[in-house]
């Protein structure tokens, strides 16, 4: 870690998993650190994620891997079951050791929490409200006008706004956002006691399956087709459900009793041109966002975060430190956007088995080191 840094401050947008990941990599390395969001209330909404190991080794240098392990649950296999009630398995790589699991399912608000007391307890300010409005990079400085009015000065801008960021219009890296005819459905449920990894189910136009997020909670999700239904949440993921047989029968009665359930579009982007400009750089799923499938979104951008400071140890320069994260993290990035896609149309064609295929191969691709 360089120890450089004291004097240097960073702006970041955005309080979520990249913005928080980056808050606490940076402040740990002596720099100030403040951190905007848009959103009014700190909530992170109420579902689940896998993080698969590449987000645990990322974590790991944060110090924070077993805190996750501990909130969440931990698992090395997921079970595929085809439309046939065929069954095959697949083993996750373990990049923390043979004796700490290959991923953990964890509740958003849980990583969210433990993001957020290791970003305060190093140092960082977080504030909720505030956007960007108004952005000058000029002469290896930051003037950022907020949207309280309020001025900020300082040596690097973080965009980690998300999918829509609007830091990333700021500086002149507009991007297009890709709908892949799909929407993604969530339920929190009670953990059955058979749900030790994680399990899907292919049926016909969809894809089912359930992940433990700790010892005494799951998320079922599904992906459907047709994205034209505007249906109550519950009853319509219920329905979705119907065609699924066997232990999927079990997971449709507990999505029904669920009081958390949640829809998403199927959406990607990835910003084509540098992610860097003078002092800012956008990161995270402002720079890169994978459909929901490949379950890579998050880890990506937590290595973000941790390697953006990697590279600012490494260059004096900030613009050149953040150019060189850019070059340094294109190819990962672009690769697991792009067989994310790949991933989406597979499913939406009901080509299950080469799905899973290829989502085992994302695992691998996204061991190797970042
Ligand atoms: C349904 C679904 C399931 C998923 N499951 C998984 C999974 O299992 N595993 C996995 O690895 N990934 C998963 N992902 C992807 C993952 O959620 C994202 O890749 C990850 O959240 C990206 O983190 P981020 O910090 O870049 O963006 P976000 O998490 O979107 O955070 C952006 C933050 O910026 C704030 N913001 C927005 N606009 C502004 C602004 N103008 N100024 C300041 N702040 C702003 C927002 O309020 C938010 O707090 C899933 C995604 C979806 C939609």
């Amino acid at each position: 870690m360089g120890t450089r840094n004291d004097s240097r401050s960073v702006l970041i947008a955005g309080a979520g998993i990249a913005g928080l990941t980056t808050a606490s990599s940076l402040a740990r390395r002596g720099w100030s650190v403040e951190v905007i969001d848009t959103a009014t209330e700190d909530v992170a909404i109420g579902w689940g994620l896998s993080l698969t190991g590449p987000a645990l080794r990322a974590l790991d240098d944060l110090g924070l891997a077993d805190r996750c392990l501990a909130a969440g649950y931990g698992m090395n296999v997921v079970t595929n079951i085809d439309i046939d009630g065929t069954e095959s398995t697949f083993e996750l790589p373990r990049l923390i050791g043979p004796h700490r699991p290959a991923m953990t399912g964890i509740a958003r608000p849980e990583l969210h929490r433990i993001l957020r007391a290791e970003a305060l307890r190093l140092g960082a300010q977080i504030h909720l409200g505030p956007g960007v409005s108004r952005l000058c990079l000029d002469k290896g400085q930051v003037r950022a006008e907020l949207t309280d009015r309020s001025m900020r000065t300082v040596d690097l801008l973080v965009g980690a706004d998300g999918i829509r960021s609007t830091v990333r219009d700021h500086i002149g890296r507009s991007t297009p956002i890709r709908h892949h005819g799909q929407r993604v459905w969530r339920a929190l449920i009670p953990r059955p006691s058979w749900v030790n990894g994680i399990h899907t189910f292919a049926g016909s136009g969809r894809q089912t399956g359930v992940v433990p997020i700790s010892s005494g909670q799951a998320y079922v999700f599904l992906t459907e087709n047709d994205v034209r239904q505007e249906d109550e949440p519950a009853p319509r993921m219920q329905d979705l459900m119907v065609p699924f047989l066997g232990r999927a029968l079990e997971l449709r009665s507990l999505v029904a009793r669920s009081a958390s359930v949640i829809r998403r579009p199927v959406r990607t982007a990835l910003a084509e041109a540098l992610w860097s400009s003078g002092p800012g750089v956008i990161i995270g799923d402002a720079a890169h966002a994978p459909s929901p499938q490949s379950a890579s979104g998050a880890t990506l951008a937590i290595e973000d975060g941790v390697l953006l400071a990697e590279e600012l140890d490494h260059h004096a320069d900030i613009s050149t430190a953040v150019r060189a994260f850019a070059e340094r993290r294109r190819d990962r990035c672009a690769t697991v956007v792009e067989t994310s896609i790949a991933i989406a149309a597979l499913e939406r064609e009901q080509r299950h088995n080469e799905s899973y295929s290829l989502i085992e191969v994302c695992h691998h691709q996204m061991a190797l080191p970042a």
